[in-house]
């Protein structure tokens, strides 16, 4: 295995990015994590940074799902959303990412009773802060827990299409959560609900289960992108049909590894996908909890997809034309994205 050269690292340091496949409670940092269980001492969390370390490396999928659960129940009060968002805003900023599309998942902050309203306020505020302050666009996915039932996709659909709730910064509708035994189609009523309020989907599909789980998010749930899609790569006409229709997958290759559904990054089909002609965008998913961070992701998609400055900058201009932001925002962003690059190269 070979390692990914310096000037590389250096080169996507700054470049400007955008991130669409990031998970709100999943971005928190140990220290995040060590300060809000410091302000519940009643949850099992640890509150050193470094016993986090251990406490987030997991034996597989279930494992991971039981310790977000346990760091999603540090989440109680407005303030602690508030806190979680901007810190998190911030990190993506210092990764100069100018977009981001955060996965919130609000049912598991209303079910806790946190009061919706202030919930909603409480992200606002911050994607306004952050985007004042640090330059970050940040825009929101509501996603269903898949392992939380039907309620949780009613109050999930509720929050996320009355219009006396949503929040401004909503562009897009996902399902989350463990695959296996979680059907995607029980989920369709709820996504044409979503869609019907202008929501774009974006199911997590194919990460723990196989290709006909991204065919259901493609059918039933009507995907736009797919969350993962890890396992496409077994269905040839699943790969053509993603490249033909420009269905991007989110891809992210450390999560892969750290829950275990791709054994080796050697081994991971990001390549396959390139090669099929798909728009594969990479992404962090839960950063702090797999070791990594975008910057890092970029790093890895380098090294399996041998690619060079202007190949990476192809991947960074591939996920702001996958995002759901406006095309004048799109066309700033890829404007400065090709500047950076043809400084950096300049003799
Ligand atoms: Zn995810």
């Amino acid at each position: 295995m070979t390692t990914t050269p310096d000037h590389l690292h250096a080169f996507i340091a700054d470049l400007p990015k955008a991130e669409l496949h990031v998970h709100h409670v999943g971005s928190a940092s140990p220290r995040i994590v060590s300060e809000l269980a410091a302000r519940h001492p009643d949850s099992k969390v640890p509150t050193d940074p470094e016993a986090l370390v251990d406490y987030f490396t997991f034996t597989d999928f279930a494992h991971f799902i039981d310790v977000y659960l346990s760091v999603v129940d540090l989440i109680r009060t407005p303030e602690d959303v508030r806190l979680l968002t901007y810190e998190v805003a911030r990190d993506l900023a210092r990764q100069q990412v100018r977009y981001a599309e955060l996965t919130i998942t609000p049912f598991s902050s209303t079910r806790r009773g946190i009061d919706e309203r202030a919930f909603m306020e409480a992200v606002e505020d911050a994607r306004k802060a952050a985007e004042s302050e640090f330059g970050t666009v940040l825009r929101w996915c509501f996603d269903i827990p898949g392992e939380a039932g039907l309620e949780a996709a009613e109050e999930t659909t509720r929050l996320a299409t009355d219009d006396r709730v949503r929040p401004e910064g909503l562009v897009s509708f996902g399902l989350g959560g463990p695959e296996i035994g979680v059907p995607r189609p029980q989920f369709k009523p709820y996504f044409d609900r979503a869609i019907a309020a202008g929501l774009h989907s974006v199911p997590h599909a194919g990460e723990t289960t196989g290709p006909e789980t991204v065919w259901d998010a493609l059918t039933h749930l009507r995907a736009e992108r797919i969350g993962h899609g890890t396992s496409s790569f077994r269905d040839p006409k699943l790969l053509a049909h993603l490249a033909e229709h420009r269905i991007p997958l989110e891809v992210c290759p450390t999560s892969n590894i750290a829950t275990r559904a791709v054994r080796t990054l050697d081994e991971h089909p990001i390549k396959e996908f390139v090669e099929a002609g798909i728009v594969v965008t990479v992404n962090s998913d839960d950063p702090p909890m797999f070791g990594t961070d975008l910057n890092s992701e970029y790093a890895v998609a380098a090294r399996l997809l041998n690619l060079d400055e202007q190949g990476l900058a192809e991947l960074a201009k591939n996920a702001v034309d996958a995002s759901f932001l406006d095309e004048p925002g799109r066309t700033r962003i890829k404007n400065e994205i090709d500047t950076y690059t043809s400084t950096w190269l300049a003799p």
